[in-house]
């Protein structure tokens, strides 16, 4: 506590073999980092209120991922019951250590990417919502990208791109972005693209930072001018609306998004939950988590860190990338390129072609 967080809330009392570790008369142990006390504890006296008596350790698998809840992108282990769903199971993740990489996070991780793990497994969309689809195939995974196509190319053919709108965020990995960029900016020359994350927190000077999403500074590298949702724009002559995330809610009154939202002709949310965000959409698709799919992030000093699935997405979810390659593919305009991406590793060594910034990383 002394070196990492400096607040020195611990210490040892009494001499010889009457000495012991407490907490100094009339404290508590307050800092952003308390979580990692438990995790280093030598004889197990300092336990986990969060964790303790809820399963046994040994009933727990572990996967290794990237905590997405800040850009410093800390390196985790998610411990997860594999006999998830099952009644007498009631939750899936229990618990989030620290995976050690002097580069990033040393042997620690904040209280918040410890003890904020609810987001993996409440309120997840696990299912294709269609809303208000009258008179159109009912739509699976294996059609999605032929639907979306042909919603494109009418109006590309028609050179009507500017009726086309995106709304991301920064929680898509990497590979998701560029080929964002790619199918969106580089091929169909789309000028409404904005960005919705959550709003900046507060750093606390060690680990945490004031951004609040692990990937902004990977699409700042790829190219994006990542511009806030302006709903005038977006209510101004959009025809078809991609929209990712759950954030977008967060940034605008009900009342609001529903009139900017009514005025867009197909609207196709890929959304992680479920939300009253949904019922605004035509389209849901369920979409896998970071921690559920593989790629790559970009922290706030610019290392690009890759991650494999840690756990299996629920239901019919898939992640972005897969879509967003068979979309390009689907639309004809680079199908080549589009054809040589099987796998998000594939994708970032075209990346590294493209953009200096990623080539050191595939070196
Ligand atoms: S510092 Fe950021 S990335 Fe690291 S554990 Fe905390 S919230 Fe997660």
């Amino acid at each position: 506590l002394k070196e990492v967080t400096t607040t020195q809330d611990l210490g040892v009392f009494h001499r010889g073999v009457h000495s012991s570790v407490n907490i100094y008369e009339g404290a508590a142990v307050e800092n952003n980092y308390s979580g990692n006390l438990a995790e280093i504890c030598p004889v197990g006296a300092i336990t986990d209120e969060d964790f303790r008596f809820k399963t046994r350790s040994w009933f727990l698998k572990e996967g290794e991922s990237i905590c997405p809840l800040c850009s410093r992108g800390c390196n985790i282990l998610i411990e997860y019951h594999p006999g998830f769903p099952r009644f007498e199971v009631p939750k899936r993740v229990y618990r989030i250590k620290a995976r050690e990489n002097p580069e990033v996070n040393d042997f620690w991780v904040c209280d918040r990417g410890r003890y904020g793990y609810s987001y993996l497994d409440e309120h997840r969309a696990d299912k294709i919502i269609m809303n208000k689809i009258e008179g159109e195939n009912v739509l699976t995974w294996e059609n999605i990208s032929e639907y979306l196509g042909e919603k494109i190319k009418r109006l590309s053919s028609a050179k009507k791109t500017s009726g086309i709108a995106l709304i991301l965020h920064t929680w898509l990995s990497n590979e998701e972005l560029f080929l964002l960029h790619k199918i969106f900016k580089d091929d169909l020359k789309v000028e409404k693209i904005f960005f919705a994350d959550l709003p900046q927190g507060e750093a606390d000077g060690y680990l945490l930072t004031s951004e609040t999403s692990p990937n902004r500074r990977g699409a700042q590298e790829i190219g994006f001018d990542i511009k806030p949702v302006d709903l005038d724009a977006l209510a101004s002559g959009t025809d078809f609306l991609l929209a990712f995330g759950p954030f977008l809610s967060g940034l605008f009154s009900p009342k609001d998004l529903k009139a900017a939202l009514n005025t867009v002709k197909r609207k196709v949310l890929f959304s992680s939950y479920t939300h009253e965000l949904n019922s605004l959409f035509d389209i849901v698709l369920p979409v896998a988590l970071i921690a559920e799919k593989e790629g790559s992030l970009t922290n706030v000093e610019g290392k690009v860190q890759g991650f494999q699935p840690a756990l299996e997405p629920p239901g019919e979810s898939l992640p972005e990338w897969k879509v967003l390659s068979d979309l390009g593919k689907e639309l004809g305009i680079d199908s080549k390129f589009y054809s040589e991406l099987p796998s998000p590793e594939a994708i970032l060594i075209e990346m590294g072609k493209k953009i200096p910034f990623f080539k050191k990383k595939n070196d």
